[in-house]
């Protein structure tokens, strides 16, 4: 078994200011975080979550491996939130996937209500139950799975990162077989998407991780984008992982704090950063963009008229 293609794709969205979702696409460990909190915590706590992630690189493998980097990312965030009174209560969720490609196992490990997705076989199945209020309604009977997608305290959650001193993990691990497509996302796509939706997205990509990604981020933006929406997608194919695999991630002088303090008190970017990992522009990005452009030929055009004319 081996890693095919992989992308991650993280978008404002239409109603927020801010971008606080963060994401990890570096095979073998894929993750997406979903901050939250006042003023820029909710930003802080997700890049904390992903560097925690990304530090554990290649030496963690399986169960134990994820729910000891969740651990450790939970306790760094609620160490932080404890030194730091501005980012007090801060938390993400995280859900995370490390492929272990000799056995083809699929470690997942998940807190709060950012979801992991597999399409095998044609159909989408959401491998994540969300940590959420509505999720308990739902499981108990009080909710119909409709009315919790209406529900005024969906995006409540019951489990996060950094929240507490401890943490509760959910881990479990899928059989991974060559074709399967594995998505991970923040709850902006499922809340702006069916999963009938965003099952037809991936097929109509062709399957291609890159162009199902950036079609995700567009499909849920033309449905309001009233969230940030975060995409990670990840193939397995057949074969060997070539001789350099798993090189992906580089250990890097570890930093206490990936997040610098004085960095919370520049004047806010229109477009913050919000991933460790790639990120574009984005849907919002390109069309003000295009915008400008047409707005620009539309003033050359009426001065160059104005100009004729006299
Ligand atoms: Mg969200």
């Amino acid at each position: 078994m081996r890693i095919g293609r992989a992308a991650g794709v993280t978008d404002t969205g239409r109603r927020r200011l801010r971008n606080e979702d963060a994401f990890i696409c570096e095979p073998p460990l894929f993750a997406v975080a979903d901050g939250m909190g006042g003023a820029r915590a909710g930003e802080v706590a997700a890049r904390l979550a992903a560097g925690v992630l990304e530090e554990a690189g290649v030496e963690t493998k399986g169960e134990q491996g994820v729910t000891a980097m969740i651990i450790e990312a939970n306790r760094r965030i609620w160490e932080r939130a404890l030194a730091d009174p501005a980012t007090a209560g801060m938390g993400t969720t995280v859900t995370a996937a490390l492929v272990d490609t000799d056995s083809g196992a699929v470690a997942i490990g998940h807190v709060g209500d950012s979801r992991a997705y597999l399409l095998r076989a044609g159909s989408l199945e959401q491998l994540t139950t969300d940590h959420s209020l509505v999720a308990e309604l739902v499981s108990s009977g009080v909710l119909t799975p409709e009315e919790a997608e209406r529900h005024p305290q969906r995006s409540a959650i019951t489990r996060a990162l950094g929240t507490e001193p401890e943490v509760d993990v959910e881990v479990f691990t899928i059989t991974g077989e060559p074709g399967d497509l594995y998505l991970i996302c923040s709850d902006g796509l499922p809340t702006m998407l069916a999963d009938s939706a965003v099952a037809a997205a991936l097929e109509a990509a062709d399957r291609d991780p890159a162009v199902a990604a950036e079609a995700l981020v567009a499909a849920a933006n033309r449905q309001g984008g009233e969230d940030n929406i975060t995409v990670v997608l990840f193939e397995l194919a057949e074969g060997e992982p070539p001789a350099h695999e798993p090189a992906a991630i580089v250990p890097e002088p570890v930093v206490d704090d990936p997040v610098p303090q004085e960095r919370e008190l520049e004047p806010e970017p229109e477009v913050s950063p919000a991933s460790l990992s790639r990120h574009g522009a984005g849907a919002g990005g390109r069309l003000a963009a295009l915008a400008f452009i047409v707005a620009a030929v539309v003033i050359a055009g009426l001065v160059l008229y104005w100009g004729i004319s006299k």
